[in-house]
Parts: structure tokens; C-alpha cells; sequence
């Protein structure tokens, strides 16, 4: 059997599949993986569409998540391609999602479609999401809760997301940071700006604030990890009235943090900061938090380097061990079981002509196919 990677992810980029939408990507693959054999069970949750296929019975479980949902296209004018075209030209087929991340999706199904027409020992699990892009909720979240309430688990996992920075084989992620964005709210008091003694400046006593943050030493780089990054990713105050002092002022702050931090101690870290500005300054702060994921990581261990090798064999490059870039489904999977993400070249992730390698799908449908055979010989 040689089921071919490129023409699946050309069927999935022409699937409209902007989250919330499934756009019948889910569809597509369901029935695919039905006749090849798989026992495929929707597990939708409030409006989202994710699909568990399962082949096999008998352990080590390899488990493999992707996600189906593309982010919008923007402004179609930005593109030379049609978004949900898939066109190729010059060895590149172009579509939203066709690096992130249908074309791995699309490699590893051709890869265990391929893999258990050998009725092979061990199970292959497929857990493709319709909520990466978005939320992530109902996605991977939700295929975890139905996997805890019907027994289900896997004994590793596999993430398709792109994980190579310039070139197929460079890098897979053994973890990733923390992120966390805070939003905060200075409150001072209205004044003249010619009388500042009438009046208590929060664009002042914000700027010193986040002076204090940005300009912490939170930590070295570790082991696996790069230095944590605060980053203020806002700044607004909203005044036209050069002669008034205002009342409010807004910043946002975005922090990727490492291993040595959680997003409870960095939020403690804060709050300390918070309290000596306005013991300070008497303007008083408000805090907003959201947290993405927390920091984790798989040690170096057999499921990285059996991967290392599976690349290694098919691209002649080894992969360097990397916890960078933004978050992704692996932060829900880690609680389940060790997972390591291997990818595809993720350089136009989001962007207009999104495009990925036709040779690049090959190679990692034939990554996917050595760890099939290396996970379960
Ligand atoms: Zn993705």
C-alpha cells in the first residue's frame, strides 16, 4: 500500500476548516480511516468536531494529535493563492494550513493507513482536533476527558505541529514554555498636568512598574529550556488632552516562562512588584490573567531518541532537542503520557500564501512510517 501524503493534505486545504468550522475536514478523514480499518468514534463537544480513531487492541499504544482547524486567511488580497486552493507550484503547495498543520495531519494518516494494511502488532491511535487555533477547550482537552471516562489511553504521543525552523529534520520539542498574559489597569487620579500635586499619574507609576518587571533577572536558561521572556505586549491610555493628567492607564504583558516558574509564583512575583509601586506612588493596580499553558517538559528519553533516530534515517539530519516557540496540544497531553512533537518546516505558519514542501510531506509521511515500525517492531 502507498497511500499519498501530498493528494490527502490537497483534500484536507480545500476542507474550509476555520475554527470553529470543521469544514469536512474531520469528515474526510473519519471516512478514510473508517475503510482502512480503523474504529473511528466523534468525540464533538459544544459545537467542535474531533475525531478518535483507533486500530488495534493490544498495547504499546502510539498515539498521534493534529489538529484540522486553519486560522483565518486574512485579507484575501494578501494572497497569490487561493487560501483553500492547494495549489503546487514549484514544489510548494499553497493554503491556509498547509504547514500548519494538515500536511502532517494528512503524512501521519497515510502513514498508519500504510502501516497497520501490515496488521502490525501494537495499536495506532489518531486524536485530530477542530480546536487548536482557537480556544482549545473542546479540542484535545475534550478527546482527554472522553479518554478518562472510556478507559482509553496511550502508552506515548506523537504532535504533528511544525517544529522545524528552516529545514526538514532540524528539530522536534520535547516540551514547551509556560505562557501567561496579564492585563493591567493603574488607577490614579484626574488631574491638570500643571498641578500634578492635585493630581496621582497611573502612567507613571505604570511605567515604573513594568520598568521593575522587564527589567528582572527571572532566570538563566536551563537545561532544556531558553531564559524566561517578559514581554509588555501593550500600552494604552486612550488620552488626547495633552494638559490632563488621567485617570487610567492600561499595559498587557505577555511572559513565556521556563521550568524553573509557574504561573501562580509569577503571578506572587507581580503582586510583590504591584505592592511597592503603589506604596509608592498611591496608584493602585487591577490584574487580569490569563494562563495559556503551564511550562513542561518530556525528559530526553527512549521516546525522543527513537525519534531522533526515525529522523535521522529518512533525512540524514538529527534533531536537536528544543522547548521553544509558542504553546500547543502537547500542554494537555503531558498529564497522559510522554509526547514529543516532529514536524514539518513551520516558517509561514499563519501567514498569506501559507505553503509547505511537496517533498517535505513525503519525508515526514516516511519519519511517521519508521516510528509506526520502531514504536511497535
Ligand atoms: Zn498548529
Amino acid at each position: 500500500m502507498n497511500t499519498d501524503p501530498v493528494e490527502l493534505t490537497a483534500q484536507l486545504i480545500r476542507c474550509p476548516s476555520v475554527t470553529p468550522e470543521e469544514g469536512g475536514a474531520i469528515q474526510l478523514l473519519h471516512g478514510l480511516l473508517q475503510d482502512a480499518g480503523f474504529t473511528c468514534t466523534r468525540v464533538d463537544r459544544n459545537g467542535i468536531a474531533n475525531l478518535y480513531a483507533r486500530w488495534g487492541t493490544e498495547g504499546p499504544v502510539l498515539g498521534f494529535n493534529g489538529h484540522t482547524d486553519v486560522v483565518p486567511t486574512g485579507d484575501p488580497a494578501t494572497w497569490q493563492h487561493d487560501p483553500f486552493g492547494a495549489a503546487i507550484v514549484d514544489g510548494c503547495m499553497y493554503g491556509r494550513g498547509a504547514c500548519d498543520m494538515k500536511s502532517g495531519v494528512a503524512a501521519f494518516a497515510a502513514a498508519a493507513i500504510d502501516h497497520v494494511a501490515g496488521t502490525p502488532p501494537g495499536s495506532v491511535v489518531l486524536a485530530i482536533t477542530g480546536d487548536e487555533e482557537g480556544d482549545g477547550v473542546d479540542g484535545t482537552a475534550a478527546i482527554l476527558d472522553w479518554m478518562q471516562q472510556t478507559g482509553e489511553r496511550l502508552d506515548a504521543c506523537i504532535v504533528g505541529e511544525p517544529t522545524c525552523p528552516t529545514k526538514m529534520g532540524e528539530m522536534i520539542k520535547i516540551g514547551r514554555r509556560g505562557s501567561m498574559t496579564v492585563w493591567i489597569t493603574a488607577q490614579g487620579r484626574q488631574g491638570h498636568s500643571a498641578y500634578p500635586q492635585n493630581a496621582r499619574n497611573p502612567i507613571h507609576a505604570l511605567i515604573a512598574l513594568l520598568d521593575t518587571l522587564i527589567a528582572f533577572d527571572l532566570d538563566d536558561a536551563s537545561d532544556h529550556f531558553e531564559p524566561t521572556s517578559v514581554q509588555v505586549t501593550g500600552f494604552d491610555t486612550g488620552n488626547t488632552a495633552n494638559n490632563v493628567v488621567p485617570a487610567t492607564s492600561k499595559a498587557m504583558l505577555n511572559i513565556r516562562f521556563n521550568d524553573a516558574h509557574t504561573s501562580a509564583g509569577l503571578l506572587d512575583w507581580i503582586d510583590a512588584a504591584v505592592a511597592d509601586v503603589t506604596a509608592q506612588t498611591g496608584v493602585t493596580f487591577t490584574l487580569e490573567t490569563k494562563v495559556s499553558g503551564e511550562s513542561f517538559v518530556t525528559p530526553p528519553g527512549p521516546l525522543s531518541r527513537m525519534i531522533q533516530d526515525a529522523v535521522a534515517a529518512e533525512t540524514g539530519v538529527t534533531p536537536v532537542l528544543s522547548t521553544s516557540g509558542g504553546t500547543s496540544d502537547a500542554r494537555f497531553i503531558r498529564s497522559h503520557c510522554p509526547v514529543v512533537e516532529v514536524g514539518l518546516v513551520g516558517q509561514s505558519m499563519h501567514q498569506a500564501d501559507e505553503h509547505v514542501r511537496v517533498d517535505d510531506i513525503q519525508t515526514l509521511k516516511a519519519i511517521y512510517s519508521h516510528i509506526l515500525q520502531d514504536f511497535a517492531p
